[in-house]
């Protein structure tokens, strides 16, 4: 469990300033929210987060390690993307297993530990099968539990509900929470629909083109003018 300080973040794509100077201070073991239009920097945002892209500017800390440049491997948070990127000609196990195997784990830990992550997700006895063989629901499980299974400090979802039907969203809205709590891990969370991210949130952040409008509780956000 570890907060997340953005300070100052700027980022350029060409002519396009996609984040102008951006500050969040995220706490340790929220839920917290960007909420915006499509086009804001949300995942922008997440990927220099991620370490997956690095901003023009500014300064990331992780508790009180500065983490700006430092690599996506080393820096302990990670991304699920919105259409899950599972590999296809894996199973589940060997999706999940997949982060563990390049750390070089004996087969046993590898096993003990995708079985505590498929357990979580409640995806137990799922293991054989491939991706393509899976729910829209289910396949957000497994890339959820590939994404825990190297025990992250911070997990990054970008639009994670985007992808799922109406009834699907609800549930996995509180499959969502109810992980979050459990693990009592930092979550950042992006989406561009409202009333999701009032109904899952401790706290959001409020964008709107490359800058940050207002942070606040839901219930702050909605009773604001
Ligand atoms: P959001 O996630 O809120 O939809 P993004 O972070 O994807 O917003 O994009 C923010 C802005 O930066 C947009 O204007 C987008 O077109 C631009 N942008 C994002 N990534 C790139 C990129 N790799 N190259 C050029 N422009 C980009
Ligand atoms: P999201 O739907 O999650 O906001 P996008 O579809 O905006 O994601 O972006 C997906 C990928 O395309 C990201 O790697 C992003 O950096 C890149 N991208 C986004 N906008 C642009 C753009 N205008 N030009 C080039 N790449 C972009």
């Amino acid at each position: 469990m570890v907060d997340v300080k953005l300070e100052n973040i700027v980022k350029t794509f060409g002519e396009t300033v996609a984040l102008k100077g951006i500050n969040l201070h995220i706490k340790a073991g929220e839920l917290f929210t960007l909420l915006g239009p499509s086009g804001c920097g949300k995942s922008t945002t997440l990927r220099i987060i991620a370490g997956l892209d690095f901003p023009d500017s500014g300064t990331i800390y992780f508790g009180d390690e500065e983490v700006t440049y430092l690599h996506s491997s080393k820096r302990g948070a990670v991304l699920v993307f919105q259409n899950y990127a599972l590999w296809p000609h894996m199973t589940v196990f060997d999706n999940v297993a997949y982060g563990l195997k390049l750390k070089k784990l004996p087969k046993e830990e590898i096993r003990k530990k995708v079985e505590w992550a498929l357990d979580l997700v409640k995806l137990r006895g799922f293991e054989d099968r491939y991706p393509t063989q899976l729910s829209g629901g289910q396949q957000q499980r497994v890339a959820i539990a590939r994404a825990l299974v190297v025990e992250p400090k911070v997990l990054l979802l970008d639009e994670p509900l985007s992808n799922l039907d109406a009834k699907l969203r609800l549930e996995m809205r509180s499959e969502i929470r109810r992980i979050q709590r459990e693990l009592g891990i930092t979550v950042i969370y992006v989406t561009h629909d409202q009333e999701e991210a009032m109904a899952i949130s401790d706290r959001i952040a409020v964008m709107n083109v490359g800058t940050v409008e207002q942070v606040g509780t839901p219930r702050e956000i909605y009773e604001s003018p």
